[in-house]
C-alpha cells in the first residue's frame, strides 16, 4: 500500500512537473490563464508566424531553449509576477492615502492655480497669475463704494473693507489699507521700468495690484487693486451666511 502510494505521488509530481514546464513560458505571459489553454494559443500561433515570415528552423530552436529551464524559469515567472502584484497594490495604497491627505490639508499656490485655470476668466488669469494690470477706469469696482467686503478670485480669502475704500483718481479700486495684517503681502517690484511694491493675496500668492505711499490718512498708503482680482459681497450677505452656518452648528 506505502509504496503504492509513493509511486502514484511520485507519477503524480512528474506529470505536474510536465505540465508545468510545457506552459512555462506561455504562463508566465498570460498569467491568469489555464496551463492547457495557454498552450494551445502558444501551439497555433508559433507555427504560422513561422511559416510565413521565418524559416522553420527558428521555431525547432526555440523549442529545446523553453523545455531546457522551464522550472526555473517558471519559478522566477511566479515571483515576478507575485513582486508585481505587490508593488501594484502598493502604489494604489499610497495614491489614495494622497487623494485623502489632499482633501484635508490646506491647498498649495499650484493647487490654486489650477483651479483658477478651470475658474477664472482669461483676463482674470492674466492678472492674478500673470502679473497683468486691467484697463484704467475698466473696472467694476473703480467707482463703486457699496458696504462690504471684498475677497480674493482665486481663492475666496478676505482682502479688503468697504469703509477703507476711496476714490483715488486713478482709475482703479483703492484702499488705505488692507482687512488685517496677514491679508496680504507685499514684494518689490521693478518690472515695466518701474520701481513699485506688489501686492499678493497672503492665502494663495494671487497677484492683485501694487501699493504706493500716496494714500490718505490715516495709514498714507495707496493700495491699487484690480477689480477683476475681487469679488465683492455686500456686508448683509456676509452676516446672513455666517448667522446660517452658527444655526446648523
Ligand atoms: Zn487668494
Amino acid at each position: 500500500m506505502t509504496s503504492l502510494a509513493v509511486l502514484a505521488l511520485a507519477v503524480a509530481l512528474v506529470f505536474s512537473a510536465c505540465q508545468q514546464s510545457r506552459s512555462g513560458e506561455a504562463q508566465a505571459a498570460e498569467n491568469a490563464q489555464p496551463a492547457a489553454q495557454s498552450q494551445r494559443v502558444g501551439s497555433t500561433s508559433a507555427p504560422s508566424t513561422a511559416d510565413e515570415s521565418e524559416p522553420a528552423v527558428a521555431a525547432d530552436d526555440s523549442e529545446p531553449q523553453s523545455t531546457g529551464e522551464d522550472a526555473q524559469q517558471e519559478n522566477a515567472a511566479d515571483e515576478d509576477a507575485e513582486q508585481d502584484d505587490a508593488g501594484l497594490s502598493g502604489e494604489t495604497e499610497s495614491a489614495d492615502t494622497a487623494a485623502a491627505e489632499s482633501e484635508d490639508a490646506p491647498m498649495s499656490k499650484d493647487d490654486y492655480k489650477e483651479l483658477a485655470m478651470e475658474n477664472l476668466t482669461a483676463e482674470q488669469y492674466d492678472i492674478c497669475f500673470l502679473k497683468g494690470t486691467e484697463p484704467p477706469g475698466s473696472g467694476k469696482y473703480d467707482h463703486f463704494y457699496e458696504p462690504g467686503t471684498y475677497y480674493c478670485v482665486v481663492c475666496g480669502e478676505p482682502l479688503f473693507k468697504s469703509d477703507t475704500k476711496y476714490d483715488s483718481g486713478s482709475g482703479w479700486p483703492a484702499f488705505y489699507d488692507a482687512i488685517g495684517t496677514d491679508a496680504v503681502t507685499t514684494e518689490e517690484d521693478n518690472s515695466l521700468g518701474m520701481r513699485r511694491i506688489e501686492v499678493m493675496c497672503s492665502n494663495c500668492g494671487a497677484h492683485l495690484g501694487h501699493v504706493f505711499d500716496d494714500g490718505p490718512a490715516p495709514t498714507g498708503q495707496r493700495y491699487c487693486i484690480n477689480s477683476l482680482a475681487l469679488e465683492f459681497k455686500p456686508d448683509e450677505e456676509q452676516a446672513e451666511s455666517e448667522q446660517t452656518e452658527s444655526e446648523q452648528e
